[in-house]
């Protein structure tokens, strides 16, 4: 399978539906991307991904890193 956001193959079953088997729920190893099977095609297909929001997993690296919540005021 292949992440429709960074186009890379590292794509892992995080859980299924617990009754009925009805979908699942993957997760890209790469770029941390998570979709469900259910979900509409221009959220997994990766031709159909909005291009506007690929990531190249060369630039993950370079990424800003969220800063962390500050502690509460006194
Ligand atoms: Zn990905």
């Amino acid at each position: 399978m292949i992440c429709p956001r960074c186009d890379t193959d590292k794509v892992e079953v995080m859980a299924t539906s617990p009754v009925g088997h009805v979908w699942e729920l993957y997760l890209c190893k790469t770029c941390t991307y998570s979709w469900r099977s259910t979900e509409t095609p221009n959220k997994t297909d990766p031709k159909l991904y909005n291009h506007k929001f690929k990531i190249k997993p060369e630039t993950i690296p370079s990424m800003l890193v969220i800063p962390p919540v500050p502690p509460l005021k006194a």
